[in-house]
């Protein structure tokens, strides 16, 4: 599968026509740490939760070898094995777990209407959305070969396999500030690309790049290639590209990080479900309730601060358990 393209799921174009219609009580939407977690506690509160996978089986995490920081693997784990024991620790529970994907949803009156694969309708008392967010990426030929070789989105998960190396992040942004302070205290040395001769970061994380001794910033410079034998050894970069002083420059690194955003998959909720202006689905403080009563939304397609499995897994906890009480409150 293609690791770094959002999935599009909007083309609503063709006409659906449904074939057949299904009442459940709890439906989960997406198979990462949020959903599977969901579904291990609605299944153990016999909610019944009936769980569409999405085209990715098992989140995000299947595209990454190495989990070292998840709790309860002492020697680590890899990406695909941990998000199996997530899924037959759900089904040893009853979780009916299926392969589909969400491509309509009214959520206007209730039950809410699901619609999978543009062809069979689920009407649910009860919707947890975990549909993940997926990282951008700058479309370069280099970032597929070096996937896991070298290449990361997340500096929180990988940062630490490069202790005492030199590293790149991508971006001039809050979040690439974040990950560039948060890499300098690991790597020997962080290079920020930064396309323009501004970053965009608040004035506090300015200030913390700047104070920051071993982070050096390359403005006006765009990565364009990577090279390396059996993993990143180094990048390409254009200086001030398309104007007369356009210039290659190559920096030897052993990572490199893209720091430049992630999508949030909300599309297909959005008409009803309220979102901040990147997409990420507001939910009520310290709870996994949305806008709208029965909706619910756990992990990334919520988070645009942590992004991690176990945060993902204790909010999709806590939206099971938001289900369980409001079904209980309306007698459901
Ligand atoms: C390469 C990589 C390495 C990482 N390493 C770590 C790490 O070491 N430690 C760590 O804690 N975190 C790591 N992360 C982050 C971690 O993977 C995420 O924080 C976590 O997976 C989020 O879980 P989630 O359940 O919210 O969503 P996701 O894991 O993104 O899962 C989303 C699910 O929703 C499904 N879906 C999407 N749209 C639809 C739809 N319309 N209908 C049905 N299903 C849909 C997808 O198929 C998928 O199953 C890593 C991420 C990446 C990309």
């Amino acid at each position: 599968m293609d690791v770094f393209k959002p999935m599009d799921i909007s083309d609503n174009s063709q006409e659906e026509v449904i074939e057949s219609v299904e009442k459940v009580r709890c439906l989960i939407i997406g198979s990462g740490p949020a959903g599977y977690t969901a579904a291990i506690y609605a299944s153990r509160a016999n909610l019944k939760p009936v769980l569409y996978t999405g085209l990715q089986m098992g989140g995000q995490l299947t595209t990454t070898t190495e989990v070292e920081n998840y709790p309860g693997y002492p020697d680590g784990i890899t990406g695909p094995v941990m998000m199996d024991d997530f899924k037959k620790q759900a089904e040893r529970f009853g979780a009916d777990i299926r392969f589909g994907i969400a491509t309509d949803a009214d959520f206007s009156s209730v039950p809410h209407k699901i619609t999978i694969d543009g062809s069979k309708l689920v009407e649910a008392d009860t919707v947890i959305i975990s549909t993940g967010a997926t990282a951008k990426y700058l479309g370069i030929e280099a970032e597929q070969k070096y996937a896991g070789m070298g290449v990361s989105a997340c500096a929180t998960c990988d940062g630490f396999f490069y202790k005492g190396k030199d590293v790149a992040v991508v971006g001039g942004g809050d979040t690439a500030a974040e990950e560039a302070t948060y890499l300098a205290g690991l790597c020997r040395k962080v290079y920020m690309i930064v396309r323009r001769d501004v970053l965009r970061a608040s004035k506090a994380m300015q200030e913390r790049v700047m104070n920051t001794s071993n982070i050096e910033i390359l403005w006006q410079h765009q990565a364009v290639d990577l090279f390396g034998e059996n993993g990143v050894e180094g990048a390409t970069l254009v200086k001030k590209k398309g104007t007369p002083h356009e210039e290659i420059v190559k920096i030897k690194i052993d990572g490199f990080f893209l720091a430049i955003g992630h999508t949030p998959n909300s599309e297909v909720f959005s008409k009803f479900i309220d979102t901040d202006e990147v997409g990420y689905i507001k939910t009520v403080p310290g709870t996994s309730k949305t806008n709208v009563p029965g909706v619910f939304a756990a992990g990334d397609v919520q988070d645009p601060h942590y992004r991690q499995a176990v945060t993902a897994a204790g909010s999709g906890c806590m939206a099971a358990i938001d289900a369980e009480r409001y079904l209980a409150e309306t007698g459901d």
